[in-house]
């Protein structure tokens, strides 16, 4: 029988746990919790015996895996997968997965709660502006992205797009509007909405050069990661640009200086909310068992992220 870890540091909704054992159960695979686990030696024990694991942000470095001596598979229940060591995975052939596209309809339905938020001067009273008739630009056109466009339409926004690795062609054949570069998207776009991931190539690169080229009363509404902002750079041009907005989902590292310096142009959520709806959380959880089942019954390996 295959033993299947639940390890959460913060546990998935009682419902979506139950769904998760569902699932297990209908494979006749025993599902076993660790849930608020404060030590990882708890971890280290709990691992030492399961076939799969399903985690959240829960750290598996090359320690957990050395310990998890029949351990066939991770899944991250989520989109990013930085907690989880590739390297040592793939030593020990360890198939490593997540859950994309999941928590992606949360996250961007709290791009427009902020937005909302900042166009309306935060429920002050005062007369704001509307979303409608506003070019909104999304950064990568993955499956936050997508989502983000597909509200905007409602909104009766226009959408252009950018993404490295998505062809122009196909954002048309979406029915957005692709541009050719980054630049080109900050140049043209009232609202610049980001989605990319933290990469080598994304680090830093939302930097004083590019919100410069904002419109003016230009937004940057980021919900993606705090990696991909060079923050000295965006509270430099913000100093300059008066004009300007930034609200974020990913509080940054000079928070406090960004609050005293820019007021209320400046907004970060206290924790990161993204994805912290009930639905996301459930989907997430599922996924990460339907694709466990699929892997060990079919040779399944679609959302596998260490190729
Ligand atoms: P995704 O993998 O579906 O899409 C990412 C897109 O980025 C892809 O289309 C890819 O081609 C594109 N991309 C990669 N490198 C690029 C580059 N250098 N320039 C332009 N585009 C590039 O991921 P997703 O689910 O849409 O998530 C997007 C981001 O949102 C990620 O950073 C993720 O960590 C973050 N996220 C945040 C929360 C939250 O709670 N705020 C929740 C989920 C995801």
């Amino acid at each position: 029988m295959k033993r299947v870890l639940v390890a959460t540091e913060k546990p998935f909704a009682a419902a979506a746990v139950k769904g998760i054992k569902e699932v297990l159960d209908n494979a006749k695979y025993e599902t076993v919790l660790l849930e608020k686990y404060t030590d990882k030696a708890d971890l280290l024990k709990a691992v030492a015996n399961a076939d799969a694991i399903i985690i959240r942000s829960d750290k598996v470095d090359a320690e957990v895996l050395d310990a998890a001596k029949n351990l066939k598979i991770v899944v991250r229940a989520g989109a990013g997968y930085d907690n989880v060591d590739l390297e040592a995975a793939n030593k020990h052939n360890v198939c490593v997965m997540n859950t994309p596209g999941q928590n992606s309809n949360a996250v961007a339905e709290l791009v427009f709660g902020m937005l909302v938020f900042a166009v309306r001067n935060r429920f002050n009273g005062k007369a704001g502006s509307e979303l409608k008739d506003k070019k909104i630009g999304i950064l990568a056109f993955g499956n936050v992205g997508r989502n983000v466009a597909r509200i905007a339409k409602g909104f009766g926004m226009e959408v252009l797009a950018y993404d490295a690795f998505v062809p122009a062609e196909s954002i048309k054949e979406m029915g957005f509007t692709p541009v050719a570069s980054v630049a080109e998207l900050f140049e043209k776009s009232d609202i610049v909405s980001l989605h990319a991931p933290a990469t080598p190539e994304t680090r830093k690169s939302i930097n004083y050069e590019l919100v410069g080229k904002m419109p003016k009363g230009g937004i940057i509404v980021n919900t993606a990661r705090k990696e991909i902002i060079d923050e000295e750079g965006i509270l430099k041009a913000m100093m300059e640009r008066e004009d300007i907005r930034y609200a974020t989902d990913i509080m940054p590292d000079n928070h406090a200086e960004m609050t005293e310096k820019l007021g209320d142009r400046y907004f970060s959520t206290p924790k990161k909310m993204g994805a912290q709806t009930a639905e996301a959380n459930s989907n997430a959880g599922l996924a990460a068992a339907n694709q466990i089942v699929a892997y060990f019954e079919k040779g399944d390996e679609r959302f596998r992220v260490n190729k």
